[in-house]
C-alpha cells in the first residue's frame, strides 16, 4: 500500500528535479523517500498520511517561535487584507529597518531582497565595488547561498550530494574565491599575503551551520577582524542563519567582533522569503540609487514578508533567548548522556538553539573533520528517529533548529527517542 508522500514523491520526480525545489529536502544523504508536509503547529509538523512529528529542521531556521505562531500569523493576515505587494514603498519596510538596525550595531543602513543568496552576492559585489578589489576569501564548509562565486567548497548541501562543487560555474566566477579551512587563522594569513592588495573581502558564518554546528576558536573572528583592517579588506559576516538566532545581534553580538558588512535572512523573514545585507553608513550609501552599485528586486521588501519578520523580531526578547538556551541545553546533554550510555563514540556541537550530533569524533572544528564523521550512523539514527516520530534534517552535516515552541516535554520526549534510537544503532 502506497502512503500518500509515496505517491505524490513519485508524481513530484516527474515535474520536479529529484522531486524536490531544493536539494536537501530529497533524503539522499540518509537514503529513502521525504515526507509530504501538509501542516505545520507549534513544534510539530504534520505529514499528508496524518503522522505528527516534532520538527527540529524549524524550515532551516527561519520557525524560531516554532509554526503558526499567533503574532506572527496576525501580522501576516493584516498584511494580505491590504494587499500582498505594491512595488512602491511602505511602512513595515521602514519598521524593520528600524528593528534591524536598532538591534544590530554593526548595522547603520539596510537593504532588503528576497533570499540570502541574493544578499550574499549583493554584499559581495558591494564590497568588490568599495574596496576596487576581486579576491574574496571564503571558508570551506560555509554555505553563502547558491551564487556562482560561492559554489566553491560550499559545505553540506553541496557535499551530500558528492559534488565539491558545481558545473556550470565557469572558472572564471570561482577564479576570485580563494578557499581557507575554517578556524585556521595561520592558513587565512597566507592566503591573505598571497593575495596581495587584491583582497575585497573576507566572508564566513561566524558560527558555521552548513557543515554542522562548528564554534570559532578563540580569537578566530578577532584574528580576521584584524587581518582584514590590516589589508584594507572589507569582513563580511554571513549571518543569515545565526542573526537573532544566537542573540538579539546575532553571532556579532555574542563573540564581539564587528564586522563591516553582515547579511540576513532566514528569521528576518519569520518563515517568508527574505533575505538582507546591511552595515556601515559609508558602504551601504553607495548601493543604488544614492550610490553607483546596481542592485534591485521587484518584489525586494514585500509587505507580507516584512510584516511578518518584524512579528517575530518582536517576540524575540531576553525571556525567549533564555527559552531557547535552556531548552536546547538540556537536548544536548541529554544526547550526550545517552551517547555514553550505550557507548557511541560521538559529540553534540552547539551554539544556543542550533546544533549538530557527529558520530565517529570528540570534536569537529573544520570541513574536514565534518566529513571524517560518521554519516552511515547518522542515517540509520535519522530513520530510527524518524520512526519515533521525530524529523531531523535529513542531512548529517546540518544544524537542527530548536524553538521557542520547544517545552520541556517536548526536549523529554526527544531525548527518550534519542536513547532508543541510539540502541537500535548501536551495534
Ligand atoms: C541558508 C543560508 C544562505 C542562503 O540563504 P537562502 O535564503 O537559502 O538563499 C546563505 N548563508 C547562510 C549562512 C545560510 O545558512
Amino acid at each position: 500500500m502506497n502512503s500518500k508522500s509515496e505517491s505524490l514523491f513519485r508524481e513530484a520526480q516527474s515535474l520536479l528535479p529529484g522531486g524536490v525545489n531544493s536539494p536537501v529536502r530529497a533524503f539522499r544523504g540518509v537514503g529513502g523517500d521525504p515526507l509530504f508536509i501538509d501542516r505545520a503547529q507549534g513544534c510539530y509538523l504534520y505529514d499528508v498520511d496524518g503522522r505528527r512529528y516534532i520538527d527540529y529542521i524549524g524550515s532551516w531556521g527561519p520557525m524560531v517561535l516554532g509554526h503558526g505562531h499567533d503574532a506572527v500569523l496576525a501580522a501576516i493576515s493584516d498584511a494580505v487584507s491590504r494587499g500582498v505587494s505594491y512595488g512602491a514603498p511602505s511602512a513595515p519596510e521602514v519598521k524593520l529597518a528600524r528593528e534591524v538596525v536598532n538591534r544590530v550595531p554593526s548595522i547603520d543602513k539596510i537593504r532588503f531582497v528576497n533570499s540570502g543568496t541574493e544578499a550574499v552576492m549583493s554584499a559581495v559585489r558591494l564590497a568588490r565595488a568599495a574596496t576596487g578589489r576581486n579576491k574574496i576569501i571564503k571558508f570551506s564548509g560555509c554555505y553563502h547561498g547558491h551564487a556562482d562565486s560561492m559554489l566553491v567548497s560550499a559545505g553540506s548541501g553541496v557535499a551530500t550530494m558528492g559534488l565539491p562543487d558545481s558545473p556550470g560555474v565557469t572558472e572564471g566566477a570561482a577564479a576570485d574565491t580563494l578557499i581557507a579551512p575554517y578556524n585556521d587563522l595561520d592558513a587565512v594569513r597566507q592566503i591573505a599575503a598571497d593575495a596581495g592588495d587584491g583582497l575585497a573581502a573576507i566572508i564566513v558564518e561566524p558560527v558555521a551551520g552548513n557543515m554542522g554546528v562548528v564554534c570559532p576558536v578563540d580569537g578566530f573572528l578577532q584574528g580576521l577582524r584584524d587581518l582584514a583592517t590590516g589589508c584594507g579588506a572589507l569582513l563580511i559576516f554571513d549571518e543569515v542563519m545565526t542573526g537573532f538566532r544566537l542573540s538579539r545581534s546575532g553571532a556579532q553580538g555574542v563573540y564581539d567582533v564587528t564586522p563591516d558588512l553582515t547579511t540576513l535572512g532566514k528569521i528576518i523573514g519569520g518563515g517568508l522569503p527574505v533575505g538582507a545585507y546591511g552595515g556601515r553608513a559609508d558602504l551601504m550609501e553607495m548601493v543604488a540609487p544614492q550610490g553607483p552599485v546596481y542592485q534591485a528586486g521587484t518584489l525586494s521588501g514585500n509587505p507580507l514578508a516584512m510584516a511578518a519578520g518584524l512579528a517575530t523580531l518582536l517576540q524575540l526578547n531576553d525571556g525567549a533567548y533564555e527559552r531557547l538556551e535552556n531548552n536546547s541545553r538540556r537536548l544536548q546533554e541529554g544526547i550526550v548522556t545517552s551517547l555514553s550510555t550505550h557507548g557511541i563514540r560521538g559529540t553534540v556541537q552547539r551554539a544556543g538553539s542550533m546544533l549538530t550530533l557527529f558520530f565517529g569524533r570528540e570534536s569537529v572544528r573544520d570541513f574536514e573533520e565534518s566529513k571524517a564523521c560518521d554519516r552511515e550512523r547518522f542515517a540509520k539514527f535519522f530513520h530510527a528517529m524518524l520512526k519515533r516520530g521525530v524529523h531531523l534534517p535529513p542531512s548529517s552535516m546540518e544544524a537542527w533548529f530548536v524553538s521557542t515552541a520547544h517545552d520541556d516535554q517536548v526536549i523529554d520526549e526527544t531525548i527518550a527517542a534519542v536513547g532508543e534510537s541510539l540502541k537500535e544503532c548501536a551495534q
